[in-house]
């Protein structure tokens, strides 16, 4: 008898902007709540650590965000928008999360897995990434077990963007300030860096092209097997829409 995949349980939901807040000059939060969304919260997945959605933009316009904060009480989630655009044509959702206001609809679907998945004997954890992964790093970091030894490095454009990264793990976090291309700092920094020993585990997210360089330069010669790495590129320098393969 054949085997019978399960696949996991997705939804969608049309919620309303509650709240828009500036996190940092260049992220924005807006909370998003409603009936459609409380029932959201109850799907499989949704508090993962970086689990993410597909937003579907007032214009129709769908990307990825990263659930940053759900509050089951108010029945809302928090997704915060980097802003590297203001007009439609440098990005929809960048463009409309700088003007957002309450009471806009905004669409969500998922809960889709964030591709975190620590291995129970890690003793170590590296996480990295630049600001677009900055809220998925928060949601792991959020989520670690208190022994484990954390690093965390992230790349942002200057010491304004910095934010709290709370968790219960002990952390050292490392600021990282972007150079002329993306994610070019935090490739150097990373590239320099000597893992601890024992069992581990590596997260990295942030531009396509560094993510694909520090899969080449980096992670192939750590030769770490595949169940101890996930690294994704989020978005693509010149590329609309970027789906990392
Ligand atoms: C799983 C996942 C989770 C993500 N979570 C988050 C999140 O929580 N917060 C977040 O801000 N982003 C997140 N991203 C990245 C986000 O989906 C992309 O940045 C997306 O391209 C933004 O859409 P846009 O409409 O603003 O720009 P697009 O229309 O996609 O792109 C237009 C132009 O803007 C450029 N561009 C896109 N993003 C950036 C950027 N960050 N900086 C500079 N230039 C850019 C593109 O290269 C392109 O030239 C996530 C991506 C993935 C895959």
């Amino acid at each position: 008898m054949s085997e019978v995949i399960q696949k996991p349980r997705t939804a969608r939901a049309v919620g309303v902007v509650q709240a828009v807040r500036n996190v940092t000059p260049m992220m924005q939060r807006i909370t998003v709540s409603g009936d459609e969304i409380t029932d959201f919260l109850t799907v499989e997945g949704v508090a993962e650590p970086a689990a993410w959605v597909k937003v579907f933009l007032p214009s129709g316009e769908g990307r990825a965000y990263t659930i940053r904060h759900i509050d089951h009480e108010a029945g809302s989630i928090d997704l915060d928008f980097v802003l590297h655009g203001n007009d439609a044509d440098s990005g929809p959702a960048s463009a409309w999360a700088a003007q957002a206001s309450v009471g806009e609809h905004l669409g969500i679907a998922g809960p889709r897995s964030g591709g975190f998945s620590l291995p129970h004997d890690a003793e170590w954890v590296l996480i990295a990434g630049d600001t677009t992964a900055l809220p998925g790093m928060q949601s792991i970091a959020a989520q670690l077990p208190p022994d484990i030894d954390t690093k965390i490095f992230v790349e942002v454009a200057n010491k304004a963007e910095q934010q709290a990264i709370p968790s219960p793990a002990i952390v050292r976090t490392h600021w990282v300030t972007a150079l002329s291309e993306p994610c070019q700092a935090l490739c150097k920094t990373l590239l320099s860096q000597s893992l601890p020993s024992g069992p581990g585990y590596i997260w990295i997210a942030g531009e396509s092209t560094a993510i694909r360089t520090l899969r080449l330069h980096y992670l192939q010669d750590l030769a770490l097997p595949k169940h101890r790495v996930s690294a994704k590129g989020y978005w693509k320098a010149g590329e609309g829409d970027h789906k990392d393969s």
